[in-house]
């Protein structure tokens, strides 16, 4: 371990479920703590619950952190695959006397606790086989191995986010290394693995504060180095509740399918417990540049639907029109059924981009915006739009299609014929341009009408108009 050169995280997930709100913000600060200082960001799958630990999973967390941007240096690391490495471990301090067998039944601890809870004791285990001789131990029974703990004194986690945090050692039992069967416990597993990788730096939800004690006592066992901790306040909802799911609590992907960016997304979870003064909107570069760990906030930070909202809004009219579109395609191609765009409807949807960004929060809601680009033919109507085309919009449009008709297709010819058309006619341009609009989207709120009209070009628009006039002014 080389405590002198450059910090070295990890980001340490249990594939037991997929990566959540506080998992993803975790990782992103130890993924810009290494980013910032040149150090190294690792990944470490923590699969050693083999009933709950599912290949799914760990493709989704894989996935996740992939959207998120959160690229990790090296392969991931699979903590199961390393148990022989951590029982060995077990074995040395047997070896060494810092740890023990210890043979206790389960009936016995059963009846142990159930004492305990009689005289109104904390329940621990009580070290009976602590300092036993090992010859009494029964021939063939099954045992564990336990550390030899401190038995007094306190065990203080330096934490940069919490300060000092004094656990008294008495409160600490002897805690299992290897179980009966001779596999590793994840708090032996934790820490070697940390040791092995070079893990300088030790960036995690505070739920880890009291393992950090306890994780400790076997660092010391061992007389490895000591990481540096940071324990996150967790993430509570919007009325500083336990976050739930309809506050944020979400799996990472289901960000990606609201429609919210990666960009966005970074931005808002470094907000979500760090600041750097009162800057809300903080770019990937400059959250590297500035990222610390003395500005991690010591409360539980408040999830926030309108900040993401916000900030996702401004990363969409900061996100080029190519990038866009693909963003647009993508999220409607993985939708259920399905949406394909052909290039007929890319091509639109590139050219009517600029406006369509001023007006999303999402790109949910970029997409449903858009989505009378996405097929042949006049759109279906709402009951607002039929009631502007029926009450005199369609007569409007039939006068006024042969003269568009004439126009050089662009937005301002377009708009300057529908004005002096307007005028004319004695009619505000508003009037005009509504059964426009009404007949090329089907709705009564659009992108500038004109640039619908240049985005759907010439043949569709014209055909489009044409047809809601007809129906229009039949009778
Ligand atoms: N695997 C643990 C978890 O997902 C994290 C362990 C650690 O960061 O030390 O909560």
């Amino acid at each position: 371990m080389t405590q002198t050169g450059q910090p070295v995280l990890r980001f340490a997930p249990s594939p037991t479920g997929f990566l959540h709100i506080g998992g993803a913000r975790t990782a992103l600060f130890n993924w810009l703590y290494a980013r910032h200082t040149g150090g190294k960001f690792l990944l470490r799958i923590e699969d050693t619950d083999r009933q709950r630990s599912t290949p799914e999973a760990i493709a989704a967390i894989l996935d996740g952190l992939n959207w998120l941007g959160l690229n990790w240096d090296g392969e991931p690391l699979y903590q199961f695959a390393r148990a022989r490495r951590h029982q060995a471990i077990a074995e040395q301090l047997l070896a060494e006397g810092k740890a023990y067998r210890c043979y206790a039944t389960a009936q016995e601890l059963e009846e142990m606790r159930a004492r305990q809870r009689a005289e109104g004791k904390p329940m621990r285990y009580d070290g009976r086989w602590r300092d036993r001789d090992p010859s009494e131990a029964p021939a063939e029974a099954p045992f564990v191995i336990r550390l030899k703990a401190q038995q007094s004194g306190e065990t203080i986690v330096h934490d940069l986010v919490q300060g000092d945090v004094r656990f008294a050692n008495e409160n600490l039992d002897d805690m299992i290394l290897l179980r009966s069967d001779g596999t590793p416990t994840y708090m032996l597993a934790v820490v070697v693995d940390d040791f092995d990788m070079d893990i300088t730096h030790i960036i995690r939800g505070d739920d880890h504060l009291n393992n950090a004690a306890r994780q400790l006592q076997l660092i010391q066992a061992m007389d490895w180095p000591v990481p540096v901790y940071g324990h996150l306040p967790l993430i509570h909802g919007p009325d500083g509740a336990k976050l739930s799911k309809r506050h944020g609590a979400l799996a990472v992907d289901a960000y990606r399918e609201m429609g919210y960016l990666p960009e966005a997304m970074r931005n808002y979870l470094l907000r979500l417990g760090w600041s750097h003064g009162d800057d809300e909107t903080i770019s990937t570069e400059q959250a590297i540049g500035w990222f610390n760990l003395e500005n991690i906030g010591r409360s539980p930070a408040r999830f926030d639907f309108k900040k993401l909202d916000n900030l996702n809004a401004h990363y969409i009219r900061a996100t080029g029109d190519e990038t866009m579109v693909q963003e647009v395609t993508a999220l409607l191609g993985r939708r259920q059924p399905a949406v394909i765009l052909d290039d007929v409807a890319r091509s639109r949807l590139l050219l009517l981009m600029p406006a369509l960004r001023e007006r999303a929060k999402t790109l949910v809601e970029l997409a449903d915006g858009a989505d009378f680009l996405f097929r042949e033919g006049a759109p279906e109507l709402t009951p607002e739009a039929a009631k502007i085309l029926a009450e005199g919009g369609g007569t409007v449009l039939a006068k006024l299609v042969p003269q568009l008709a004439v126009q050089e297709w662009t937005a301002k010819g377009l708009e300057t014929a529908a004005r002096a058309f307007a005028e004319g006619a004695g009619m505000k341009l508003g009037q005009v341009a509504q059964p426009l609009r009404a007949a090329l989207t089907g709705r009564t709120t659009s992108p500038p009408v004109f640039d619908v009209l240049v985005a759907l070009g010439q043949k569709e628009a014209l055909s489009r108009l044409g047809a809601r006039a007809a129906a229009n002014t039949k009778n």
